[in-house]
């Protein structure tokens, strides 16, 4: 076993050395078969940090032979025993929220104090939520007379494939896994290109408490690591966090193999402000259902506000001034509110946006908040909060998801117009409507069309609460009690005649 350290570091850098270049597969940090690595670059600096393991179909053969291997004596353990193993394992996160927080900060440019920590504690929170549902999977009786005994009983599905992107890379894996493996799964993980360290740490903690096999992760590229992941006939379910367009891929390779799926996709999630909003709690709101502090990589950002004349004008200075004020700078800093963009790839898009909205005649742009001084960050990947008005309906800037610091506001004046407005995207994940008039709110939460709709609020995804998107956004639920049930689990029926 290389020398990756049991106790907490704060050294990530040596972290990431240490880590570099490994798969974790049957519960040994493992080299590639084909030798081959990629570069794992902090996007503050430009500095490549750690060497990722490039895989391809023979890792993914080696990591399904063994899950599939362990996932037989891991679903015979009684179902408490499976979550009290993930619960406990989850303690190994709890105390390495520091080191894991400083890790995905590192390979992310998420800032530490607003978003890697906040991160790093929930994923320790949702395997402890999903380690105390092993005994929720239970069966039913049917009662078909006195001589007939029939019953249903939760069988996992086998082995999982679960692929993930690099925005939230540690929390969207935790809400992946925790259900797979408590339902009885071993699971496979292919980790995102751009983040492949903290989530890999994750595994090779958990697997000092978990049995060798069940819990797996590769890293690698899409086409070559994720793709024979998704087709290997042992994989009997795939979970997706990603781009629509790689969503339908994996669909259709799940198509042919009949098994089922589920995708977690975009957004381009409304944010409706009413004029009898609470304004002060409604502004900030904005800022954090934009998701500013993630420099709005996020699903579920508020990318497009709707508010309602009267405060209009009001709001939009009160929330430029706002994200103005925000620090930009070293993701590691606890001054910092907000970091980097995450890849060349990914900055290179959202400049195209904001160039193509400031091109557009009567659109007005709004750059906010001061670009980092500190000469260190010269070559990081910074991006101005960017707040847009006056751009028309079919923008792209109003119909793309954008996946960065850019969101549009527009006035209304009429409701019905604007749940019209609402709705009128390819997506549906999630939605927030601010008012304090209880009629006007239920009626837009029933009448939006997203898996999720928030009043006076707009949380990230929540233990406990199901959550996954209509539309292009998507296909089942996570984080939930159904979710483990209805997405990892089949549910047998056994009849029993004693007449
Ligand atoms: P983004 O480019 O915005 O990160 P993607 O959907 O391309 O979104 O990537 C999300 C995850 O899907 C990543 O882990 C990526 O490697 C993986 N991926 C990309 N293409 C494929 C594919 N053809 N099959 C399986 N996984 C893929």
């Amino acid at each position: 076993m290389p020398e990756t350290p049991d106790a907490p570091t704060l050294d990530q850098a040596a972290l990431a050395r240490a880590l570099s270049g490994f798969h974790l597969i049957g519960g040994k940090l493992t080299r590639p078969v084909n030798g081959k690595l990629f570069p794992v670059v902090n996007p503050a600096t430009g500095a490549t940090v750690a060497e990722a393991a490039d895989g391809d179909a023979a890792d993914v053969e080696a990591a399904v032979a063994d899950a599939a291997r362990a996932q037989k004596e891991w679903a015979l353990l009684p179902s408490r025993r499976r979550g009290a193993l993930v619960h406990q394992a989850a303690q190994l996160i709890r105390s390495h929220v520091e080191e894991l927080a400083r890790l995905v900060a590192l390979e992310t440019g998420k800032a530490l104090r607003t978003e890697s920590r906040v991160e790093a504690n929930n994923v320790a929170d949702i395997f402890e939520f999903f380690g105390g549902l092993g005994g929720e999977l239970k069966g039913e009786t049917v009662p078909f007379g006195p001589d007939v005994l029939n019953i249903t009983v939760r069988e996992p599905l086998g082995v999982v494939g679960a692929i993930i992107p690099w925005n939230i890379p540690m929390m969207l894996m935790a809400l992946k896994a925790a259900p797979a493996l408590v339902a009885g799964n071993s699971i496979v993980v292919k980790s995102a290109e751009e983040a492949p360290l903290a989530v890999l740490r994750i595994v090779e903690l958990m697997n000092r408490v978990l049995p060798p096999g069940v819990f797996n992760i590769l890293s690698g590229q899409g086409p070559e690591c994720g793709a024979p992941l998704v087709a290997h006939p042992l994989v009997r379910k795939v979970t997706f966090t990603g781009s629509v367009e790689t969503g339908k891929i994996i669909s259709r390779t799940a198509a042919d193999k009949l098994i089922p799926v589920t995708l977690e996709l975009g957004g381009k999630s409304p944010m409706i402000v009413f004029a009898d909003c609470d304004f002060e709690k409604t502004v900030q709101g904005a800022l954090t259902s934009m998701r500013f502090t993630r420099q709005g990589q996020s699903c579920t950002a508020a990318s497009r506000i709707f508010v309602e004349r009267p405060i209009y004008d009001r709001f939009v200075a009160e929330m430029t001034q706002r994200v103005n004020a925000m620090v930009m700078g070293d993701p590691l800093d606890e001054k910092t509110d907000i970091g980097t963009i995450i890849s060349p790839a990914q900055y290179e898009k959202v400049q195209g946006f904001i160039a193509e909205g400031k091109n557009t005649a009567g659109a007005e742009g709004r750059a906010c908040a001061r670009m980092p001084e500190d000469p260190a960050l010269r070559k990081g990947l910074f991006i101005q909060p960017h707040i847009f008005t006056g751009l028309d309906r079919n923008s792209r800037l109003v119909r793309e998801e954008i996946f960065g610091p850019v969101t549009v506001v527009f006035p209304f004046d009429d409701a019905e117009a604007v749940l019209q407005d609402s709705n009128d995207t390819e997506f549906g994940l999630a939605a927030s409507v601010w008012t304090n008039n209880l009629k006007i709110a239920l009626r837009f939460a029933h009448r939006i069309e997203a898996g999720l709709v928030q009043v006076n609020q707009n949380l990230v995804v929540q233990p406990n609460l199901s959550y996954g998107g209509v539309k292009n956004s998507g296909l089942g639920k996570e984080a939930s009690l159904e979710s483990m049930l209805e997405h990892f689990t089949h549910k047998k029926t056994i009849m029993v005649n004693m007449a």
